[in-house]
């Protein structure tokens, strides 16, 4: 049955997306978003050809790319001893009607909010989550008291999402014993137009341009044994990146070197969550299975997400939802386990062992993008 109209939670990049789309097929939308506002947030993304996807169906590759989105060339692995590339894969060996870009997510979610209103799309800014019930109607509670209804609540309120709460056990994220310092820089250095992993023993490095190839996006991981806090925005002294990375050359120490404000992020592994719909509430990216980094698929597997759960409710109805959770669970739970195994492959420390597994790597041309 025909859904007439839906309540997104989460002006993020899945939120936005599942907006327009639902949109798109005449549902009368509302973004409700903790937010005041579309906050100029976050660094960059990598958004591959599964997520181009949805944003070309969506209509918006053009807006991105004049929006300095730039198209990558390759994937780089290198070692941080080493001038040589461990493995090189050209994306010119994509189908032809694929692409890589590199975007800032701060253009992305503007390029969707803009996209989302001109189809009508409502938002609703300051508006808090706290409870969601599953039911018929659906129903939403917000920090204000007032209560929400319709056909349809999609939580797309990422990884501390109240709509994941409802239908399941508060979740125990665990710290991966790993941080990662972001941050952005000015392209001085001739960055080429590629993701350029650079691995070292219980480190790497990604690097890719953004805005034109104006900027170059970094994200510096390094184990470690104590904790840091999970969220996208700590503020931390550059010195301490600067003090983990020591001892590394060449364009890696370039770049390293020109941070002046980074953020410093804990990774911690969350399960993906067991149950994803019940009663018109459906979950979609973080909210249902945060992603490490490791294979930079968390915004595409939303932007995925966004399209196969509208494509799902436009064909059957909220009584459809279990077959949206049936069809992206196993892939999602697949890629995820497919970045946690990333870690251990960039950070090698012996030497021989380092050198066995580029190796292989070379041989094998695996792209395993940070
Ligand atoms: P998110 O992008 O996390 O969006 C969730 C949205 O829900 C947010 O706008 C949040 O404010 C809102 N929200 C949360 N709780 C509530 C509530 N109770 N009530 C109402 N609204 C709520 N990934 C990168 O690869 N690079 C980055 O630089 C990067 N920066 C990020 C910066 C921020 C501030 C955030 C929130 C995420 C960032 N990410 C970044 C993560 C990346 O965007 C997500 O992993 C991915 O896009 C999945 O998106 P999502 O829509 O599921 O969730």
């Amino acid at each position: 049955m025909q859904i007439r109209n839906a309540i997104v939670v989460g002006a993020g990049i899945g939120g936005l997306a599942a907006a327009i789309a639902l949109a798109r097929r005449g549902v009368a939308v509302t973004v409700l978003e903790q937010s005041e506002a579309i906050r100029e947030i976050g660094a960059g993304l990598q958004v591959s050809p599964n997520g181009l996807f949805v944003l070309r169906a969506l209509g918006l590759e053009k807006r991105l790319a004049a929006r300095g989105a730039v198209r990558g060339q390759a994937a780089v692995m290198r070692s941080y001893d080493q001038a040589d590339d461990v493995m090189r894969l050209d994306f010119s060996r994509l189908d032809p009607d694929q692409a890589y870009y590199f975007m800032h997510r701060a253009d992305l979610i503007d390029v969707l909010a803009q996209a989302a209103r001109e189809q009508n799309v409502s938002f609703e800014f300051g508006a808090r989550v706290v409870s969601v019930t599953a039911g018929e109607p659906p129903s939403l509670t917000l920090q204000d008291g007032s209560t929400r209804r319709a056909e349809l609540i999609v939580g797309a309120d990422g990884i501390h999402s109240r709509a994941r709460v409802a239908l399941n056990a508060e979740d125990k994220a665990d710290f991966t014993g790993q941080v990662a310092w972001r941050a952005t820089v000015p392209n001085t250095m001739g960055h080429a137009d590629v993701a350029m992993v650079t691995m070292g023993p219980k480190r790497h490095l990604v690097s890719y341009p953004l805005r034109g190839g104006n900027l170059v996006n970094l994200v510096a991981v390094e184990e470690r044994k104590t904790w840091a806090a999970e969220g996208w925005n700590h503020a931390d002294d550059p010195a301490h990146l600067r003090e983990a990375f020591a001892g590394w050359g060449g364009m890696a120490a370039q770049m390293i070197e020109a941070v002046e404000a980074p953020t410093l992020w804990g990774l911690h592994r969350h399960p993906v969550a067991p149950v994803w719909q019940q009663s018109g509430v459906a979950l979609l990216g973080d909210a249902a299975h945060p992603t490490l980094p490791f294979l930079a698929q968390g915004a595409n597997m939303a932007l995925e997400d966004a399209w196969a759960l509208t494509a799902t409710v436009m064909s059957g109805g909220v009584k459809a939802l279990p077959a949206y959770e049936a069809m992206r669970k196993p892939r999602v739970t697949r890629v995820i386990k497919a970045a946690e195994g990333n870690a251990w492959k960039f950070h090698l420390r012996r030497g021989p062992v380092r050198f066995v597994a580029h190796n292989v790597m070379r041989l094998g041309g695996k792209y395993a993008p940070g």
